[in-house]
C-alpha cells in the first residue's frame, strides 16, 4: 500500500489505495436495446459483491526498478549534458614559497547566483526549499502560481474539509434513525467553498511565513532549466549549483470524442464549484473518483462511478476495493464496473455520457482519469534526464542521471514516491546542500 508521510484522509478511499496498476481487460458487454440507460438500469447496476472475481485480473506486471546510474551507467544511458554557461568564474591565488614544488593550476571556482534552485512549490519544493536552506543553502523557489501546489489548492486539503463536511451530513441524517428530528437539511455549497478557501488561506499564510523565516528567495514565475545550472525564468535567467526538480503531476483526460466540452471537469476544478450538479457521472473509479463520489453523494447529487476495470479502486486490494463499493453502494452511489466511456455528446441540453451499454445523462462529467507528471520545468534539459513511463528517474538519493539535478515529489517514478512526498524532498535537499548520501532503502 502506497505510504503518505502527511496524514492521509482517513475515511477515504484515497488513504487506501495502492500505487500499483492492475492491467485488467475490459470485460465483455452486449449492446443494450435502448440507446440510452434508463433509471432501471441504473438502479439494477452491479452491486459490489456481483463484482468480478480476483481471477479474472491478470497479475501485476513488475515495476522496473531503477537502479544508481553512476554505478549501473548502462540502465541509464542518456547523451552527455553541454557545458554549461556560468555566471562568473574567479581563481584562487596560488601563493608559492621558495621550496614548495610548483603547485598545479589554480583550479576555477564557479560562482553561480544561488546554491539551490528548487522548481515547483507544492509540497515537495516546499520541503525541499525549507530543508536545503535550514542547512545553510542560499536557496531560490519558483512557483508558477501558488505555493501550497496540488496539495493545498486542488488535492488533499480540500478534499479533506469536503469529505469532513460530507460526513456531518451523513451524521445529521442518521440522526433520525435515533429518533432526533432534524429539518429537512441542505448543502450550501457556496458556504462550504468559503470555508475551505479560508482553511487554505490560512496554511498557504502559514507556508510562505516558514520560507521566509528561512531565508528562501520565492519567484512568482514559471522556470525551466536552461543547462545543469541554468533556469530560464520570467525574470531572466539565473544560475544554481545544484537544482531540485519539484514540478508534481496534472489531471490527464483521455482522448476521447466531446471530453472538451463545457460541463467536462478535472479535480482542478472540482473543489471550486459553487452548486453541487444534480446529475454527476464520475469517469475512472480509482481513489480520487470514488472519494469525490462520495462527497457529492453526500452532497445531494445523484452520482454514478464508471469504471472499465472489473471493480472499483482496481489498483487496491480486493478486500479494500470491496468495502470502498459496499459503502459507495450504501451512500446511493451507483457504480458500473468493467463499462468503458467512448465519447461526450450533447444530449437534450446535458450531457450524454456514451458506453458500451448506452447512453446515461448528466449534467456534469468529472474525469478521474489519472495524473501525469508535469515535466516543462525540464526545458532543455528534457532530452538528457531520463524518464521512465513519463516520469523522472532518480536514484536513492533522489539524484537524477545529470549529476547536481534532484527530483522529488510526484514528478518522480512511483516506486520511489512509496517513500512519500516529504521524505524524496527532504533526501533530495540533504543531498544537495551538503553532498551527503543519505538514501531511501527498503521503503518500497
Ligand atoms: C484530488 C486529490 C486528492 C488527493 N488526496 C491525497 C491524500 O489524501 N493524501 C495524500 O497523501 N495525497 C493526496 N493527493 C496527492 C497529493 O496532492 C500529491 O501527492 C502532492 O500534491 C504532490 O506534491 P508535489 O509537490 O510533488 O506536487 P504538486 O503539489 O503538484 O506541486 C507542484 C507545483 O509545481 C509547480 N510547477 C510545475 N511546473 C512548474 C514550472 N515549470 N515552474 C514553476 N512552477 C512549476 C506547480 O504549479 C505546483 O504548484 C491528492 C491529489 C489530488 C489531485
Amino acid at each position: 500500500m502506497q505510504e503518505y508521510l502527511f496524514e492521509p484522509i482517513a475515511s477515504t478511499p484515497y488513504a487506501k489505495t495502492l500505487s500499483r496498476q492492475a492491467g485488467a481487460p475490459l470485460s465483455a458487454f452486449k449492446p443494450g436495446k435502448r440507446p440510452y440507460l434508463t433509471g432501471a438500469d441504473i438502479t439494477s447496476c452491479a452491486k459490489p459483491e456481483e463484482m468480478a472475481p480476483p481471477e479474472n485480473i491478470p497479475p501485476i506486471p513488475p515495476i522496473i526498478m531503477h537502479t544508481d546510474p553512476v554505478r549501473e551507467p548502462q540502465t541509464l544511458v542518456m547523451p552527455t549534458a553541454p557545458p554549461a554557461a556560468q555566471t562568473s568564474v574567479i581563481f584562487d591565488p596560488v601563493v608559492q614559497t621558495k621550496n614548495e614544488k610548483p603547485e598545479a593550476p589554480a583550479r576555477p571556482k564557479v560562482r553561480y547566483d544561488f546554491d539551490i534552485a528548487v522548481i515547483g512549490g507544492g509540497p515537495a519544493g516546499y520541503t525541499a526549499a525549507v530543508r536545503a536552506a535550514e542547512l545553510g543553502a542560499k536557496v531560490i523557489l519558483f512557483e508558477k502560481d501558488e505555493v501550497g501546489g496540488t496539495d493545498l489548492y486542488r488535492g488533499r486539503i480540500p478534499m479533506k474539509v469536503y469529505t469532513k463536511t460530507a460526513d456531518r451530513l451523513r451524521q445529521i441524517r442518521d440522526a433520525e434513525k435515533r429518533g432526533v428530528t432534524v429539518p429537512a437539511e441542505t448543502i450550501d455549497l457556496k458556504s462550504s467553498l468559503a470555508g475551505k478557501d479560508k482553511v487554505v488561506a490560512a496554511l498557504s499564510d502559514d507556508m510562505t511565513g516558514r520560507l521566509r523565516d528561512a531565508g528562501v528567495i520565492v519567484l512568482n514565475t514559471r522556470a525551466a532549466l536552461k543547462n545543469e545550472h541554468e533556469i530560464i525564468s520570467g525574470v531572466g535567467v539565473l544560475s544554481a549549483e545544484k537544482v531540485i526538480l519539484c514540478g508534481g503531476c496534472q489531471p490527464v483526460v483521455p482522448l476521447l470524442p466531446g471530453m472538451n466540452r463545457r460541463g467536462v471537469i478535472t479535480s482542478d476544478k472540482i473543489f471550486t464549484l459553487r452548486e453541487a450538479p444534480k446529475r454527476l457521472i464520475v469517469f475512472g473509479g480509482g481513489s480520487i473518483g470514488c472519494s469525490v463520489a462520495e462527497i457529492f453523494a453526500a452532497f445531494g447529487s445523484k452520482v454514478v462511478v464508471i469504471e472499465k476495470q472489473p471493480r472499483m479502486l482496481p489498483g487496491a486490494d480486493l478486500e479494500i476495493s470491496k468495502e470502498t463499493s459496499k459503502r459507495l453502494f450504501a451512500s446511493g452511489v451507483r457504480l458500473f464496473p468493467g463499462v468503458s466511456v467512448l465519447g461526450v455528446t450533447d444530449a437534450r441540453g446535458c450531457l450524454g455520457i456514451e458506453t458500451e451499454r448506452g447512453c446515461i445523462e448528466c449534467d456534469m462529467l468529472f474525469a478521474a482519469t489519472g495524473r501525469i507528471p508535469n515535466l516543462l520545468s525540464l526545458g532543455f534539459m528534457a532530452g538528457q534526464i531520463a524518464c521512465e513511463d513519463g516520469a523522472i528517474m532518480v536514484n536513492d538519493a533522489m539524484e537524477t542521471g545529470i549529476p547536481g539535478i534532484y527530483a522529488a515529489g510526484d514528478i518522480i517514478i512511483p516506486s520511489k514516491r512509496a517513500a512519500g512526498v516529504i521524505e524524496t524532498a527532504k533526501i533530495a535537499a540533504e543531498n544537495a546542500a551538503n553532498g551527503a548520501t543519505r538514501q531511501t532503502v527498503n521503503l518500497v
